[in-house]
């Protein structure tokens, strides 16, 4: 895949109407008072938003929330986001009343330069998620230029991601600018070594990431509940564990495709284990594959902290996806803490990965640290996986 695609910086946006597609889909108040809970992802989509507002674009914003699955909903409704966004602007947001009908139609048409409106929720269009193109050539014929920011729904081939592109210039805006220099960078072009952390629940989630990853790193290392099923494919004792029998034969080919590839594969040499899934579980340190039963691997152990730390230490570039351990308890926290804070004091380019792994640097205190945080979980994951992102591939290359 292209990463290199045309910004807001390469076109003509003064006195254009550009359709913006941004990531608003903010946690909302379970009450249905319509309280956003975090405002990070309007934050972020301030840069792109202000510099076409500069340059005299008049700007029609748009995205989804959550899964209205084609129907109006009024609890997923963005007027509470436009009520934010004009607060955090400085200047009026206009609320379209819905996505492509008459109201937003008229909006759009009557806006001016320096103008905001912001459509409804994109799903509350059934077209939405099946990229039709009746739905893409409507929101298409709002705007002269299309602008992608919403790097959290890349990897979705929709009307408003993907599907518009087709009948407008398209070109990406800041925050999508940055994840394909830093991560594209790092998968294309890495300044080695490169050592990849690969951690989180699931073997079966994580598959294809680190399939793509033992391609191109040349350290892959691996922590957290997947580790368990390595450990048990290798014919250890993982006690109860989080182990996916199915995957043990795959766990075994990476293993020998790491050994094939030259690719160094490190995994725990011991663990921290609880005597039940909680917060207040006993702890227990052994060796890797020595887990009694009635007890579980929760974190890596000392030992492991080790020796990853010093496997990142002369790093020219490390990604980082899915945690070393349950991070969401303090005890058994130690092992993604220790990495971060290896991370946050190298030189390497250090590129956080997965909805998970950021939300455990940001808690630990370690974001600022980072290179790059990336803004979309999903998206990041099978942009790691090495797969072609629609919302990327739809724009303009360079
Ligand atoms: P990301 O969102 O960064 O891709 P994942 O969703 O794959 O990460 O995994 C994150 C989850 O993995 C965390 O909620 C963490 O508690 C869990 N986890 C990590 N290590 C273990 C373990 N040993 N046992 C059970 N769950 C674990
Ligand atoms: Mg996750």
């Amino acid at each position: 895949m292209n990463y290199n695609k045309k910004t807001v910086k390469d076109v003509d946006v003064a006195g254009k109407k550009v359709l913006l597609r941004c990531d608003f889909n903010v946690p909302m108040a379970k009450d249905g008072s319509g309280v956003i809970t975090d405002d990070k992802r309007i934050r972020a989509a301030l840069p792109t938003l202000q510099y076409l507002l500069d340059q005299g674009a008049a700007v029609i914003a748009c995205s989804h929330m959550g899964k209205p699955k084609g129907e109006v909903n009024p609890e997923l409704s963005l007027k509470p986001v436009a009520v934010r966004l004009s607060e955090l602007l400085g200047r009026e947001v206009i609320m379209a009343n819905d996505v492509v009908g008459e109201d937003a139609m008229a909006k759009a048409a009557a806006l001016q330069p320096g103008q905001v409106l912001l459509l409804e929720n994109t799903r509350f269009e059934k077209g939405e998620t099946k990229n039709d193109p009746e739905l893409a050539k409507a929101l298409a014929s709002m705007a002269e230029l299309y602008v992608s920011d919403a790097f959290g729904a890349v990897h979705r081939a929709h009307a408003s991601t993907a599907g518009v592109a087709e009948y407008l210039p398209a070109v990406s805006g800041f925050l999508i600018q940055k994840e394909l220099e830093v991560i594209g960078g790092a998968l294309a072009n890495p300044k080695r070594p490169l050592v990849a952390i690969l951690g989180g629940s699931k073997v079966s989630s994580k598959i294809g990431v680190i399939n793509n990853l033992l391609e191109i790193a040349d350290t892959v290392i691996i922590g957290g509940g997947m580790a368990y099923t390595f450990s048990a494919a290798q014919g250890g004792k993982i006690g109860d564990s989080l182990c996916e029998a199915d995957w043990q034969d795959y766990a075994n080919e990476m293993v020998a495709k790491a050994a094939q590839k030259g690719v160094k594969l490190l995994l725990p040499v011991d663990t921290v284990c609880g005597d039940k899934f909680a917060a207040d579980a006993k702890t227990m340190t052994v060796n890797s594959g020595e887990i009694p039963d009635g007890w579980e691997g929760m974190d890596i152990g000392p030992k492991t902290v080790e020796l990853y730390c010093s496997a990142v230490k002369d790093a020219g570039t490390v990604i980082w996806n899915g945690p070393m351990g349950v991070f969401e308890f303090p005890a058994f926290a130690k092992g993604t803490e220790a990495v971060a804070q290896a991370l946050s004091n190298t030189d390497a380019i250090t590129i956080i990965g997965g909805g998970d792994s950021a939300a455990a640097v940001q808690q630990l205190g370690y974001a600022d640290k980072m290179t790059h945080i990336s803004t979309g979980g999903g998206a990041s994951l099978e942009f790691m996986e090495g797969k072609e992102l629609p919302g990327v591939a739809c724009l303009l290359d360079k």
